[in-house]
């Protein structure tokens, strides 16, 4: 019933009881999980996950973050897990200016390589956007029309007018636990206004965690905080949600069964 488009159980926080989450999953009702990778070792651990578990998915690529742990001949090691039954996305790609010491026109070179690489392989992107808005608008702008498969603006933290570009450039927006903080304001705003047909939801765990769990470690049966408050918001109805939020999962990442 509910689906988590973003997490990432390969991380070492889910080591120790990875049974446990899978079970709590399963009793909460998360029937789809996608574990986003940040690098190609993440990747193989999301792989795994989706074959030992029916609920799990994953996507390949690398994290802003993770740039300069790419090299020369990954791209075809990607497209090399691409071809996997469960590999629904890739993905966690995009651009982070916030820390400092970044390389920003390695990352957009990354960036820009990982939409090429969607474009050959057919799949839909999970995107990371933190303090480069304009850069990000900018590109997936540039983009417009080939991307066979559109992706996602994962955990969207931007305003209502941009959320209009990326509409209109067939993009979906995906809400996770900072809907639910104090100082959500302008979140709150994008998440009554994006249509019920590009709404998704996500953890992006074992961060960030929902209220009243914030700063404690996240998992993906905390969704239903996030629906809820989403249906909350939205004046409408969790289940009616839910089911939407699920259809509109298993258009984009179509590889979903
Ligand atoms: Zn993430």
């Amino acid at each position: 019933m509910f689906v988590d488009t973003h997490c990432h159980l390969h991380d070492e926080a889910f080591k120790c009881d990875m049974e446990l989450v899978q079970e709590q999953m399963n009793s909460c009702g998360i029937s789809v999980a996608i574990d986003m990778a940040c690098n190609l070792d993440c990747a193989k651990i999301g792989k795994a996950l989706s074959e030992k578990y029916p609920s799990n998915y994953f996507g390949v690529g690398f994290h802003p973050s993770d740039v300069d742990n790419f090299i020369e001949g990954d791209e075809q090691k990607i497209i090399e897990f691409t071809s996997h039954p469960k590999c629904v996305a890739i993905g966690e790609i995009g651009l982070d200016f916030y820390w400092e010491g970044y390389d920003k026109n390695k990352q957009i070179d990354l960036f820009t390589r990982q939409l090429d690489l969607a474009i050959k392989t057919n799949l839909p992107v999970s995107v990371h956007m933190r303090e480069a808005t304009k850069e990000v608008v900018d590109i997936l702008t540039a983009y417009k029309g080939k991307l066979p498969a559109t992706g996602v603006l994962h955990c969207y933290a931007g305003s209502v007018e941009t959320a209009k570009i990326l509409l209109d450039l067939g993009f979906y927006i995906s809400f996770g636990g900072t809907v639910t903080f104090k100082n959500a304001n302008k979140i709150l705003e994008v998440a009554k206004f994006v249509p019920k047909d590009r709404i998704l939801t996500e953890t992006d765990c074992p961060f960030l965690a929902p209220h009243p769990y914030r700063g404690t470690r996240n998992t993906p049966h905390n969704i239903p905080v996030i629906v809820a408050k989403l249906a909350e918001l939205r004046q409408t109805e969790i289940t009616a949600l839910a089911s939407n939020i699920m259809q509109n999962a298993k258009t984009l990442f179509y590889k979903i069964k």
